[in-house]
């Protein structure tokens, strides 16, 4: 965690950083931009799921009985619509067990406040782990009003992922939701006049979509 953002998990492993690198160049196309933010979205998994519950169990395997540990909680994944569906595959490629909810949110253009258009949630998101996912952490305005409405609707153990944050998004999520652990593969200078991220990567939901 770099101490001056100890809400902060910055992935520094040289597969992301490669693939990262690629999201980055403006000549990747959406069908290899879109395999590479499903990869490292699975990489990422191993780290943002270590503090989930897990027990122990008894397993009956073919040479004698031993023990083991499986994760024993309901787990809820909600990507922010749309830019959060890319990296959310990558995390069901490695967890399928997770259920998934959904969250809709605009940015104003002009004021950048989120506006909510879609909230479809288990009813019981209390009852396991509940990881966020928006690719970009850009004002934190758009990720801080949904990590409201997952609180609101009984989220109680919460964690956020994202491709790229800037310092700006990480201190709003530090300042509104103290207890949210954000896990990024890359903590980037600071943002433009109109929200986006520098450098970062552009549009990622365009970028994703092929819709540029
Ligand atoms: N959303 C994006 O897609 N990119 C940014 O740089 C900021 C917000």
């Amino acid at each position: 965690m770099p101490p001056e953002h100890p809400n902060l998990v910055v992935f520094d492993h040289p597969l992301i950083q490669h693939k990262l690198s690629w999201l980055r160049d403006r000549h990747t196309g959406y069908r290899p931009f879109r395999a590479l933010v499903t990869q490292i979205a699975g990489l990422m998994v191993y780290e943002v799921t270590r503090s989930f519950p897990a027990v122990e169990i008894d397993i009956d395997s073919p040479l004698e009985p031993t023990r083991g540990l499986r994760i024993n909680a309901k787990i809820t994944v909600v990507p922010v619509l749309r830019a959060g569906l890319g990296m959310t595959a990558g995390i069901l490629d490695v967890m399928p067990e997770a259920r998934v909810g959904h969250l809709g949110l605009y940015r104003d253009e002009e004021t950048l406040e989120p506006h909510a258009y879609l909230e479809r949630l288990p009813s019981d998101l209390g009852a396991g782990p509940v990881v966020l996912v928006d690719p970009m952490l850009a004002t934190g305005g758009s990720a801080s009003a949904a990590l409201g409405m997952l609180r609101k609707a009984g989220a109680t153990d919460l964690r956020m992922i994202c491709l790229v944050a800037a310092p700006e998004g990480v201190e709003r999520i530090r300042r509104d939701h103290p207890d949210v652990t954000v896990y990024t593969a890359a903590l980037d200078r600071q943002l433009d006049g109109r929200g986006y991220i520098l450098p970062g990567l552009g549009d990622a939901g365009d970028r994703l979509f092929g819709t540029e």
